[in-house]
C-alpha cells in the first residue's frame, strides 16, 4: 500500500507505486500534449511529482527534451546563480562490518588495509584540507562497533571543529555515516554536524537484499527510515542519493522522489540534497558485475528533470565524475561539487591517495585550485560560504530562502566574499588574478545601493579576526 505520510519504509516507497509509476511513464511518455502541460506547469518551479517526473525523462521527442534542457537551466539560474558550492570528503575510518557488495570496504575484502584516523593523524589530515581552502567536509566513515562508534565520530567531529590552522577553518562538517538510532542522531545534532547524509544505494527492497547480504546495513527498512529517526532527533538537513549502476535507473529515479516527497509531506520539508552518484572502479569490485549503469546523457537527462522535480534541493556531484561530464551537470542543475578529493583514509596529509585504503577511483583528479580555476573560466562562481547553518537557517527556514529566490541574491554575496577569502589564502597566482577579475565584474555590475549595503554589513557581515562570513 502507497502511503507517503507514512513511517513505514514499504509504505512510503512502495513496490507497487513504483512499478504502476514506471510502467505509466511508457504510455504518458508518448504523450507530447500532456508533457508540454507538465513543463508549462513546471515554470513556476513548484516542482512535479515522481510520476511526472519519470515522464519527461522518458520522452524521447526531441523538442520535449530541448525545453526540459532550457526549464532545467532556468531554474537553476533563477533560484541558484552562477554559484557552486565547494567540498571535499575526509575518510575516518574504512573498517566496516557490512557485506555491500559493490563497496571495497566489506567485510570480506582481504585486499584493503584497514585504517581510521585518530589523534596527530586526524589533525594532520583536517590541516591538509585548510591548507587547501576547504571549509565545509562530508565526513565519511564505514560501519563498526568498535571501530568507529558514535563517540568516536563525536570526537572526531569535536577535534575537526577546534582545529584552526593559519586562517583556516572547518565550517560545516557533514556527516555520512550508517542509519543510526534517534539518540545517536540527537548526539549528532547536538554536536553541530551540517547536513546528515545517507544513501538508500537501491529502493528496490529484493535487490537491496542481495546488494547487502550481511551486517547492520542489510536491515532495508531500518535503512530507508534512517531520516525519519534523523529528523526525530532534531536533524533539520538531511540529504539523499542512489548509486546508480545497482538498479535500474527508473526504479531508483522514482524511489529517490518518493522519499523525498514523504520528507516533504511528512515534516514539511524535503531533502536539504540528493546525490546521484554512479558506480565505479574499486578494489575487488567489477563494475562490469553490475549491468544496470547509466550513460553520460542518461545522467545529465536526469539531473536535469530532478532539477525541475525539486527545484528547493541542492544537487550534488563529486570525483567520481570527469571533468566534462561535471560541466554539463553544472548546467542543467547541480549545485555542489568537490574539488582535490581523495577517497583514501589519511589520502590528503600522505600527499596523495593511499592506494590501499581507497574507497573508488575518482574520475577528476583535478587539485582544488587547479577545479576553482576552471569554474571561473567556464563562468561559475565557486562558493565556501557556510554561514546558513551557524546562522540557524536550516530545514524550513532555509526552504524559505531557496523559495524566495535567496540564494541568488543573499547567497551570492557571501560567495564572493568567501571566494575573495580562498584567492587570499590559498590560490595559485593564475588562479588569484582571474577570479579577483571575476569578483570586479560581479561587483561592477552591482548597485551602489547595494555596494552600500555590503559595507555597511546589512547583506554580509565579517566578523573581524575570525575571518567568519555571515549574513
Ligand atoms: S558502503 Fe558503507 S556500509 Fe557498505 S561496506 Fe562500504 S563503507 Fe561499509
Amino acid at each position: 500500500m502507497y502511503n507517503k505520510l507514512s513511517k513505514n519504509a514499504t509504505e512510503f516507497i512502495s513496490h507497487e507505486e513504483i512499478i504502476s509509476t514506471i510502467e505509466t511513464a511508457e504510455l504518458s511518455a508518448l504523450d507530447t500534449d500532456y508533457l508540454g502541460g507538465l513543463i508549462k506547469r513546471a515554470e513556476d518551479m513548484k516542482g512535479l511529482d515522481h510520476k511526472e517526473a519519470l515522464a519527461l525523462l522518458e520522452s524521447n521527442d526531441d523538442d520535449i527534451n530541448e525545453r526540459i534542457f532550457a526549464l532545467a537551466k532556468r531554474i537553476k539560474s533563477e533560484k541558484y546563480g552562477n554559484r557552486v558550492v565547494m567540498f571535499a570528503p575526509l575518510y575516518l575510518s574504512n573498517h566496516c562490518i557490512n557485506g555491500c557488495v559493490y563497496c571495497p570496504y566489506h567485510v570480506k575484502n582481504k585486499d584493503i588495509a584497514r585504517k581510521k584516523l585518530v589523534g596527530a593523524d586526524l589533525e594532520r589530515e583536517v590541516i591538509a584540507l585548510q591548507d587547501m581552502g576547504h571549509k565545509r567536509l562530508a565526513i565519511e566513515s564505514g560501519e563498526h562497533p568498535t571501530e568507529s562508534p558514535i563517540e568516536y565520530i563525536l570526537d572526531c567531529i569535536k577535534t575537526i571543529y577546534n582545529i584552526k590552522h593559519k586562517n583556516g577553518a572547518i565550517r560545516r562538517a557533514n556527516i555520512n555515516i550508517a542509519a543510526t538510532t534517534v539518540e545517536n542522531y540527537r548526539k549528532l545534532h547536538d554536536a553541530g554536524i551540517g547536513t546528515y547524509i545517507l544513501f538508500q544505494e537501491t529502493y528496490n527492497k529484493k535487490n537491496y537484499m542481495l546488494l547487502h547480504p550481511t551486517g547492520p546495513k542489510s536491515n532495508y527498512d531500518y535503512h530507508t527510515e534512517a531520516m525519519d529517526r534523523a529528523v526525530e532527533g532534531g536533524i533539520d538537513d538531511v540529504g539523499i542519493g542512489v548509486l546508480y549502476g545497482l538498479e535500474h535507473y527508473k526504479y531508483d529515479f522514482v524511489g529517490l522522489l518518493m522519499h523525498a516527497e514523504h520528507l516533504e509531506a511528512t515534516y514539511g520539508v524535503g531533502p536539504h540534497t540528493m546525490s546521484v552518484p554512479r558506480i565505479r572502479p574499486a578494489s575487488d569490485i567489477e563494475i562490469t558485475d553490475f549491468d544496470n549503469g547509466i550513460s553520460d546523457d542518461l545522467l545529465v537527462k536526469i539531473v536535469a528533470v530532478l532539477r525541475i522535480a525539486v527545484p528547493y534541493t541542492g544537487l550534488i556531484i563529486s570525483t567520481r565524475e570527469e571533468a566534462s561530464v561535471r560541466e554539463r551537470l553544472l548546467q542543467v542543475g547541480v549545485t555542489q561539487i568537490s574539488g582535490g578529493s581523495r577517497t583514501s583514509v589519511g589520502g590528503y596529509a600522505d600527499g596523495g591517495e593511499d592506494e590501499d585504503t581507497k574507497q573508488f577511483e575518482v574520475a577528476d583528479n583535478r587539485t582544488l585550485d587547479e577545479v576553482v580555476a576552471w569554474l571561473i573560466e567556464i563562468g561559475h562562481l565557486p562558493s565556501f560560504c557556510t554561514a546558513c547553518y551557524r546562522e540557524g537557517r536550516t530545514g524550513n527556514l532555509f526552504m524559505d530562502i531557496v523559495k524566495k529566490g535567496g540564494i541568488a541574491s543573499t547567497c551570492e554575496i557571501n560567495a564572493l566574499i568567501t571566494l575573495s577569502e580562498y584567492l587570499d589564502d590559498y590560490a595559485s597566482e593564475n588562479t588569484r588574478k582571474d577570479g579577483f577579475k571575476m569578483l570586479n565584474n560581479y561587483v561592477s555590475a552591482m548597485s551602489e545601493g547595494k555596494i552600500k549595503q555590503i559595507i555597511e554589513g546589512k547583506l554580509a557581515r565579517i566578523t573581524k579576526g575570525e575571518r567568519d562570513i555571515r549574513v
